[in-house]
């Protein structure tokens, strides 16, 4: 039967079959030993209890193990500092591994949560369509947060820094969608931080969220310098216009993204571009000495 591995939790795999019920698998003999992620399409045998194959991934994160994630919820606050070029990385790795990103503020209850939530909009408004601001303390924003995470089959990942307020945000969302599925299968296995195994709860359109709160979406320096800029959707559509063909944006002359500082690119991510573009550079030169 084909299926979906929902659970991994010291060499068991959970798999929702396609006949709507849950098993508790082994891996088959050679597969042992790290073969199977969550998030994983794979073929399993119902009475042995074994999963036979692993489907090709869309893509996949080594820590936790997750595969074929298709939208990931970014977590930022005012409190603590938010470090906004770690949220462009997470922007990044999002378009590379054709993830879409949900951006949400928590902690709108705060001093100051306006202007920041303000400055989130300015700079990521031309590169990210789902903005959000919600509190997970007042229950602010939570529903309309549920909406923009709905839709059919998704697989979706809580990322950010830590004590931004991810544990919280899946807590208050998480019985909200549940009221609509009629009850969330397992949550007994749900602790903050304490549990070394990954899971994913089912959503009411079919989908998954992912329990990963740790989930850095970074763990591997795989983008080069060079290909950076096509990971920011609003240099994009500049591109063509730079009078140098491959333009990096960063000191050429007659460059199209430069022209367009302060009006369709924020000159803050275009700064911290500038950054992640030097660390990337001095890593692959280090890499390649
Ligand atoms: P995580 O490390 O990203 O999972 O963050 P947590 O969910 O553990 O939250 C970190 C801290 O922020 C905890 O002390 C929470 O009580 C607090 N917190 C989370 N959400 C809110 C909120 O909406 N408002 C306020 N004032 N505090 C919050
Ligand atoms: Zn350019």
């Amino acid at each position: 039967m084909k299926g979906i591995v929902v659970k991994s939790l010291r060499g068991c795999f959970s798999v929702d079959g396609a006949d709507g019920k849950r098993y508790d698998c082994a891996p088959r003999g050679k597969m042992r030993g790290g073969g199977i992620f969550c998030g994983d399409n794979v073929e399993f045998n119902e009475r042995e209890l074994v999963v036979e194959r692993v489907a090709e991934r869309k893509n996949q994160f080594a820590r936790p193990p997750m595969s074929n994630i298709t939208r990931a919820l970014i977590v930022t606050a005012v409190t603590p500092v938010p470090d906004m070029l770690l949220i462009d990385k997470m922007l990044v790795k999002c378009y590379a591994r054709k993830i879409e990103p949900v951006l949400c503020m928590d902690k709108n209850d705060l001093p100051g949560a306006a202007e920041y939530f303000d400055k989130l909009k300015t700079e990521y408004a031309a590169c990210c369509d789902k903005i959000l601001s919600v509190s997970a303390k007042t229950g602010n924003g939570i529903p309309e947060l549920c909406r923009a995470l709905g839709g059919r089959n998704e697989i979706i990942c809580v990322a950010g820094q830590s004590a931004m307020g991810k544990s919280s945000i899946l807590n208050a969302v998480l019985p909200l969608l549940s009221l609509k599925t009629g009850g969330i299968s397992e949550k007994s296995g749900r602790g903050r931080h304490t549990t070394r195994h990954t899971e994913m709860f089912s959503l009411p359109d079919g989908g998954y969220i992912a329990d990963t709160a740790g989930f850095s979406l970074l763990s591997e320096q795989d983008i080069e310098a060079e290909q950076l800029k096509y990971y920011y959707p609003e240099f994009v559509p500049l591109q063509s216009k730079c009078k140098y063909y491959g333009c990096n944006h960063l000191t050429e002359p007659d460059c199209a993204v430069m022209a367009e500082l302060s009006r369709s690119v924020s000159s803050g991510r275009y700064q911290r571009y500038k950054d992640f573009y030097a660390e990337l550079n001095d890593y692959q030169k280090k890499k390649y000495r």
